[in-house]
């Protein structure tokens, strides 16, 4: 069980996939809400560029898809 994360940086064109292992199911459940909770305090970078993604909601979802991996 995992998350796979893709982040299309606008800032750099890098194209970047990482995934993350989650512990348990209830992990993963909460974690799928990312999407609609995007924490816009917190800077979220681009790992290539450090430039950040998540000024606002619609910016990280329009750079960042995030998919479940059972
Ligand atoms: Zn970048």
């Amino acid at each position: 069980m995992g998350l796979n994360y893709t982040i299309d940086c606008r800032a750099c064109g890098s194209h970047t996939e990482f995934s993350t292992t989650m512990r348990c199911q209830a992990d993963a459940a909460s974690a799928l809400h990312i999407a609609d909770h995007i924490d816009t305090e917190c800077a979220i970078r681009c790992p290539v560029c450090r430039a950040r993604l998540n000024t606002s909601q619609t910016e990280f979802l329009s750079q960042v898809s995030i998919s479940l991996e059972a």
